[in-house]
């Protein structure tokens, strides 16, 4: 069923370490051409891509941070320059930024988390929608963009990550104007909401806490990021979910069914 994800061009932003890197040693596994990213400029990565591509595709590194604008559209134009095209974009890039308070949020730390989660999907997407629209053009199939949006879009975050849940939920909420825009030019956009997946996304929080959040998910247990990959592959096979667009997919253990 996935087959056609071999020589797929697939960026994914925030894939040197947890729920990205999963994602990318599973396209790379399906056979794809995947585009990992992380904010740092460091050769170790490039040796990191090597070392996914063992198990299958070809696999580079494209360092960008992608609270930037500017640094957003250098990356997709790194990516296709080196591949050609792009067939999906990931847009998996994010994190809490900290955590504050209400009382204690100031213009830089409303900056620092919205463009982060927000600011980076928008310009990504904006700048790959040529691309995705050329591809789908070209091959007569769907191209894709898939989101990893969050729980806490769902239902307003843990203490202090207000501003995370939100440009979370709106990042929910962008697709959904995306699908009314760019399904006449073939393009698909889903969202992919993990419950709590165990990656140093959850490193502040003692043993006690953690076993709180677990016994608060029906599994009991957190969810790994390679648990997380297979979803990324089927809203990215346009043969797995070609008439699938607008969605939300939560992936959670049973922590909350909206
Ligand atoms: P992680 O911290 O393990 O990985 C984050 C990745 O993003 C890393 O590769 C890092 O280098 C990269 N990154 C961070 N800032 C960047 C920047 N400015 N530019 C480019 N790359 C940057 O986190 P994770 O848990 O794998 O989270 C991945 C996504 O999943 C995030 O969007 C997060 O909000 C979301 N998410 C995670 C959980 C969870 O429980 N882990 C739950 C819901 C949603």
């Amino acid at each position: 069923m996935f087959n056609d994800l071999k020589d797929k061009r697939v960026l994914i932003t925030g894939s040197t370490k947890g729920i990205g890197l999963a994602a990318a040693q599973a396209f790379a596994a399906a056979g794809a051409k995947v585009g990992i990213n992380g904010h740092r400029h460091d050769a170790s990565l490039d040796k990191l891509a090597a070392g996914i591509a063992k198990n299958g595709g070809e696999v580079a590194y494209f360092g960008a941070d992608v609270t930037k604008s500017a640094e957003c559209e250098a990356l997709v134009a790194n990516f296709v320059e080196r591949f050609g095209g792009i067939d999906v974009l990931i847009n998996n890039a994010g994190g809490l930024g900290g955590r504050q308070g209400l009382e204690n949020i100031d213009d830089e730390f409303y900056d620092h988390v919205m463009d982060l989660n927000a600011r980076s999907a928008l310009m990504l997407t904006k700048f790959a929608i040529p691309h995705l629209r050329h591809a789908a053009k070209q091959s007569g199939k769907t191209t894709s963009v898939i989101s990893t949006g969050s729980i806490a879009g769902r239902e307003g975050g843990g203490p202090g990550a207000s501003l995370y849940a939100a440009s979370k939920a709106w990042l929910h909420n962008v697709h959904r104007n995306w699908v009314k825009e760019f399904t006449k030019d073939n393009i698909r956009f889903n969202i992919i909401a993990p419950g709590t997946i165990d990656t140093v996304f959850h490193a502040d929080k003692s043993a006690e806490v953690r076993e709180k959040i677990a016994g608060s998910i029906a599994m009991g247990r957190f969810g790994t990021s390679e648990e997380l990959a297979p979803s990324f592959l089927f809203f990215a096979s346009h043969a797995c979910s070609g008439y699938i667009t607008g969605q939300i997919l939560d992936v959670n253990g049973g922590q909350m069914a909206p």
